[in-house]
């Protein structure tokens, strides 16, 4: 049976989130998501999102949607705000799947340059989960809090779309890690039948190796293999 992965998607319509530097949390978190359900979708998962536009979107509701969606796993996109750097990602003090799934989706952000604060757990004055997402979904589920808005140097992880879709595809990766589910690169476009026996590739120049790191860099983000070397 094919796996079920809800996709809450923070603040939206007249709850912006964090808002500085020229970003709204409630966009960045969506622009997100979107990219992380289409990796996720192309590798067979079938996804909820609690939105897919820029709207009111409370999280009883998120709450509700996912625990009748009856996922296999949940996740919370956030980013964050209070002038630290680096993702940190919540999950729920006891454990199991929901920390696997945090720490999952951690290595896998870190590979694309983002630092890390850590796997993280928060308690309410009960002893509880402090996060309702995680508190009152059934499914093992985090809440991610990608990039600090409000840091001038951290929001450079995801200031741009293809760094947002960067981003979303990092967290669809932790996610298929922890369903067991094999990550398939995504081929390169155009790529066609090969009817003369010769391979063929696409060159781009740069004179310094910053300038083709930062090419392999954006190729890698457009989904296409790349690699730097010099002549
Ligand atoms: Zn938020």
């Amino acid at each position: 049976m094919a796996k079920k992965v809800f996709i809450g998607v923070g603040h939206g319509g007249s709850d912006p989130g964090a808002v500085a530097n020229g970003f709204e949390e409630a966009d960045l978190n969506l622009a997100i998501a979107l990219a992380c359900r289409e990796e996720l979708e192309r590798h067979g998962v079938l996804t909820l999102m609690s939105r897919t536009k820029d709207e009111n979107d409370p999280l009883t509701e998120e709450i509700k949607e996912c625990n009748a969606f009856a996922p296999d796993l949940a996740i919370d996109v956030h980013n964050n705000a209070g002038g630290g750097d680096g993702i940190e990602v919540f999950h729920s003090i006891n454990g199991g799947i929901g920390k696997a799934l945090a720490n999952n989706i951690i290595t896998e952000v870190k590979k694309i340059g983002q630092n890390s604060r850590g796997a993280k757990t928060r308690k309410n004055s009960s002893g509880k989960d402090y996060f309702g997402f995680i508190r009152q979904t059934n499914a093992p589920a985090v809440l991610i809090e990608c990039a600090f808005v409000d840091n001038k140097t951290d929001i450079q992880i995801i200031d741009t779309k293809a760094e947002q879709k960067a981003m979303g595809v990092a967290i669809a990766k932790g996610v298929l890690t922890t369903l067991g589910i094999a990550y398939k690169a995504q081929e390169a476009t155009g790529k066609a039948e090969n009817t003369d026996g010769k391979y063929y590739r696409a060159q781009a120049f740069a004179g310094s190796k910053e300038g083709a790191e930062e090419m392999a860099k954006k190729l890698k983000e457009a989904g296409f293999d790349a690699f730097v070397s010099h002549y």
